[in-house]
């Protein structure tokens, strides 16, 4: 897919960094070199074409032993029951995940907060419709993407996951990678940075480098949750980074 240069701008606007094109003629700030997939954005080449290569199962998903196996819908049904943790007494529903099962992009935040809670969709609301434009900007979708969280029912004010929260979890999302297995793993936030990384770095120093996520070899980039550039809008400009950097690693790997 492509979009045009005036669908570009307008995501650009939407995102609000309309103010980087006009940055670009001031001397005194760097130009931010624009990537070909700045000027031709489109996503990574579907998978529907290509074999899918046999590949040894990597350690990290022993972890899901307990889903292991399990499709779609029997992961769906086990999730949607799930009451391993205290959240579940809390929950309105769980939020499972959406978008394309086969997807190149998997976004991964952190838990439902009010909004999805209600509807059952991760991002939605002003932070979802964020993500949105960003998407856009690199000429996606939120269609062509998956997009999950670290957890699965919404902690209580949204206060932040608890480790034994994360813990119980986790099977879940694993096995939603093994089965789209994604060529590349967006970290919005940095509870999903830093669960899915197994550190405490801060968001500020994992974003901006490509990560591998465990021992499955998927390249991780780390990026600013939309929750937060909301509230901090001058860090705008380095999750656009972050995702020209995705668009490059995906280029790059598909070579
Ligand atoms: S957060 Fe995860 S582990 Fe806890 S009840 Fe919800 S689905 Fe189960």
């Amino acid at each position: 897919m492509s979009i045009s240069r005036e669908q570009q701008l307008q995501y650009l606007e939407a995102m609000g960094i309309q103010a980087w094109t006009a940055r670009q003629a001031d001397p005194a700030v760097p130009v931010e070199p624009q990537p070909a997939a700045m000027e031709s954005p489109a996503p990574a080449p579907g998978k529907a074409d290509e074999p899918v290569p046999e590949a040894p199962t990597p350690d990290v998903f022993a972890a899901s032993s307990d889903v292991a196996g399990l499709d779609w819908p029997a992961l769906e049904a086990r999730v949607s029951d799930c009451r391993l943790c205290d959240l579940h007494s809390s929950r309105t529903q769980t939020v499972f995940g959406v978008g394309n099962r086969n997807a190149d992009w998997l976004i991964i935040g952190e838990a439902p907060g009010h909004d999805e809670d209600q509807q059952g969709e991760p991002f939605v609301g002003r932070a979802g419709q964020l993500l949105n434009a960003m998407l856009q900007a690199v000429g996606l979708q939120r269609e062509q993407v998956y997009i999950a969280n670290i957890l699965k029912c919404r902690p209580p004010n949204n206060r932040d996951p608890k480790p034994e929260e994360v813990v119980c979890c986790e099977p879940y999302l694993l096995r939603q990678i093994e089965l789209i297995r994604p060529r590349l793993i967006l970290a919005v936030g940095r509870i999903a940075a830093q669960n899915l990384l197994n550190t405490q770095t801060p968001i500020g120093k994992l974003r901006g480098e490509v990560h591998r996520f465990r021992d499955t070899g998927i390249p991780l980039i780390a990026t600013y949750h939309p929750a937060y550039l909301l509230r901090s809008p001058l860090e705008k400009r380095k999750s656009w980074q972050d995702l020209q950097l995705a668009v490059r690693t995906l280029q790059e790997q598909n070579g």
